[in-house]
């Protein structure tokens, strides 16, 4: 399966160059299909995730406007047991947020052992919006790709799962979303003439998208560029991929499962043999 992985510190990255469309040969009928199955072992990692609470998984996606995000998040969580599912959503940070720093906010939503934490935006906002917009300072925000880098090593070193991702759309392909908005009643609900302002910014969000996903590729929270011109294979893409990093786990989640079903089963014979041992009330 294409896909475009970013796991190198320095990474060269030319969104430009890559494709927003599925690759050749892929079709609706045969991503549907795969992504079924994909559901199913998600759903069952997930299960084993949470009973060995060894680790914790953190999806970060971006994108621009109508990229998808939200369509994401309904889509793969809803292969997800919600009880062990936080999703968090990051806008314009309110004045208690303001008087801390970029990541105040951000670190007490990451996922618990067992957990998955999706963020819907994150703090690469900090490097995206605050940079095209002159929100900051550029001597602030070019200092964050550090601070960024420092914290998801430190949560991985915690034991999260760090997968980021950037939602891929072409300018036409933004277009056509945000003009199919205003036709239909049931998603006007979305427009918002800030979308199109952020549009005028194409070109800077590019490089600020380029910079970020450069900046702050490591193997251990790597970038996946997912081609999201086609909702279901964009779905697809997220799906596998988070599937393949969890399933590296699974053997040592299975283990823990069963010494946890061992000590379990241990303590209810001792509990068995002590309570026959002792004279009965009643
Ligand atoms: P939405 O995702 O459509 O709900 O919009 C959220 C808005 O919040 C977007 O316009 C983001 O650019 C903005 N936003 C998110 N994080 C930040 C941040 N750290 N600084 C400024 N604006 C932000
Ligand atoms: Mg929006």
């Amino acid at each position: 399966m294409m896909r475009n992985v970013f796991d190198k510190p320095g990474a060269r990255v030319r969104l430009n160059d890559i494709s927003a469309d599925p690759p050749k040969g892929m079709t609706r009928a045969k991503a549907d299909k795969r992504l079924e199955a994909l559901g199913e072992e998600l759903f069952e990692l997930q299960d084993s995730m949470f009973g060995a609470k060894v680790r914790s998984v953190l999806v970060v996606l971006q994108g621009r406007d109508s990229a998808g995000k939200d369509g994401s998040i309904k889509h793969v969580v809803g292969f997800l047991n919600p009880r062990g599912v936080n999703v968090v959503s990051f806008g314009v940070p309110t004045a208690e947020e303001r008087e801390h720093d970029f990541l105040w906010r951000v670190h007490r939503h990451a996922p618990r052992k067992g957990e998955f934490a999706i963020f819907n935006r994150s703090h690469y906002e900090d490097v995206l919006v605050v940079r095209v917009h002159g929100l900051a300072p550029k001597s602030l925000w070019q200092e964050r790709y550090g601070h960024i880098r420092d914290f998801e090593e430190l949560l991985a070193e915690h034991s999260t799962i760090v997968l980021k991702y950037f939602l891929h759309i072409t300018k036409k392909e933004q277009e056509q979303r945000l003009l199919e908005r205003e036709e239909q009643p049931d998603t006007a609900w979305k427009l918002n003439p800030n979308d199109w302002r952020e549009r005028d910014h194409w070109d800077a969000y590019t490089q600020a998208y380029e910079d970020a996903i450069s900046k702050t590729a490591a193997k251990h929270a790597p970038w996946i560029v997912v081609p999201a011109n086609a909702k279901w294979y964009r779905n697809l893409v997220i799906a596998e991929s988070i599937a393949e990093a969890l399933r590296a786990h699974r053997k040592d989640w299975m283990r823990k499962l069963e010494e946890m079903g061992e000590t379990g089963r241990k303590e209810l014979a001792e509990y068995r043999q002590a309570s026959k041992k002792k004279p009965r009330l009643s």
